[in-house]
């Protein structure tokens, strides 16, 4: 069904670039519309769980993957102030990949071009028209743009969200995330580590090319905006964490120029699609990082759109499909992640109850706490669809 269609993406970030290259190997030509002069990414980590790693593969990706991410062994939870180990996960079922987002951004643009995937740069879209007539939307330089089918993978401050469902009111958690990326330790083991204190947490894990990934959560009760090019003073993350153990602090010694960035909730989109676009990745369900989620659900939901697309007569049944085949499991995911803020950043007796659990059950059943994402991990989008 998509031999020759035209496809019109907005947004060259995972999500976009994913969907061109999964349209185009099912023959439709897709043109990327992208406000930035090139593609280029913020440095920071992406953790890859199986689900994503599934789409990169049916994508045939999964080479280029692996010459670029190391593989992940374990998520060790560690008690933040002293440094204790509290419970260890083996990432033994599937293949988890810690990546530098420039790197998979990258592979997935050349990926993209290699399927014939067409691109116009410094292109910022305005504003998108939907009703009785094909989808438009008008860039910042005056172009005015009708589309046959158009996609809407233009992140967090979507114009075709916006066109399907009205201005969205996303809420500050009280909670900002500075990330860095700093050199790793040449030894260092593909291993992800959550450092959780009272009221904050750390992550960190190597990336491929000698570097190291650190995201480091504070609650705080001012508000900060919601960018991802926000630099922050190293002195005000330092400070943040300096009742934590010897390990972090040596690593936040490292660090020279972190981003900060506000962590917001942003509803689920009712509206996913109608009058020929749709939406996925950010501008479809943003979610906020503690599931490490967000850039495989864009993958998941690229594969499903394309092949949604290719399966059924028209554009108007294919996406409703493609809706009610993401929605619920975006939901769910969106939930989950909301939930695993609080859970981290416990302080006092109830900080040394929860530790005492986990520890508990990570010897008792090493697999339990993970098992409890089988779901999330597990899931496989490219079954039975040709993958
Ligand atoms: C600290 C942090 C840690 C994270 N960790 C993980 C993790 O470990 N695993 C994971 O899976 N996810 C993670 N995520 C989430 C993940 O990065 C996002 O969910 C993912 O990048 C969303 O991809 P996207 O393509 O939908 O949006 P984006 O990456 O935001 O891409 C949108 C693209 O559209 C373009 N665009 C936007 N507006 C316009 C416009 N008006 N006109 C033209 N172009 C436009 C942008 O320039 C951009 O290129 C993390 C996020 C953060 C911030």
């Amino acid at each position: 069904m998509l031999v020759g269609r035209k496809v019109t993406v907005l947004g060259a970030g995972i999500a976009g670039l994913a969907v061109a290259r999964a349209l185009a190997l099912r023959g439709a030509q897709v043109t990327v519309y992208e406000q930035a002069d090139a593609i280029r990414e913020v440095g920071a980590g992406l953790q890859i769980s199986p689900n994503g790693v599934r789409v990169l593969s049916a994508l045939g990706l999964a080479d280029a993957l692996a010459d670029v991410a190391p593989r992940g062994e374990a998520v060790e939870l560690i008690d933040g102030p002293s440094g204790d180990a509290v419970a260890r996960m083996a990432l033994a079922r599937g293949e988890y990949r810690f990546v530098h987002r420039g790197a998979l951004v990258a592979l997935l643009a050349e990926g993209a071009r290699a399927a014939g995937v067409q691109f116009r740069f410094l292109q910022q879209i305005d504003r998108v028209q939907l009703g009785a007539h094909p989808p438009r939307f008008i860039t910042h330089q005056g172009a005015e743009v009708e589309a046959e089918i158009l996609i809407g993978a233009d992140g967090l401050h979507s114009k075709v969200r916006e066109a399907l469902n009205g201005p969205a009111m996303p809420f500050f958690t009280h909670q900002v995330a500075w990330r860095a990326v700093i050199a790793a330790e040449p030894d260092a083991a593909p291993v992800a580590q959550v450092f959780m204190g009272p009221g904050r947490h750390l992550v960190s894990y190597p990336l491929g090319g000698g570097l190291r990934n650190i995201v480091a959560v504070e609650e705080r009760r001012r508000w900060v905006e919601e960018s991802w090019t926000l630099q922050d003073d190293p002195e005000a993350l330092r400070a943040s964490f300096a009742g934590f153990c010897p390990q972090v602090r040596g690593w936040l010694d490292h660090v020279d120029a972190p981003m900060l960035w506000g962590l917001f909730r942003h509803p689920v989109a009712v509206r996913w699609q109608g009058y020929g676009a749709a939406i996925m990745g950010d501008a479809a369900h943003p979610t906020l990082p503690f599931l490490a989620q967000g850039a495989v659900m864009a993958l998941e939901d690229a594969w499903v759109l394309a092949e949604r697309l290719s399966c059924h007569e028209t554009t108007a049944a294919a996406f409703a499909s493609y809706k009610a085949m993401r929605a619920p499991r975006c939901t769910r995911i969106v939930e989950a992640a909301n939930a695993n803020a609080r859970n981290y950043h416990l302080g006092g007796a109830r900080r040394a109850v929860a530790h005492a659990g986990l520890r508990a059950i990570s010897a008792l059943s090493p697999n339990a706490l993970l098992n409890r994402y089988a779901w999330v991990h597990g899931a496989d989008v490219t079954e039975g669809a040709g993958g």
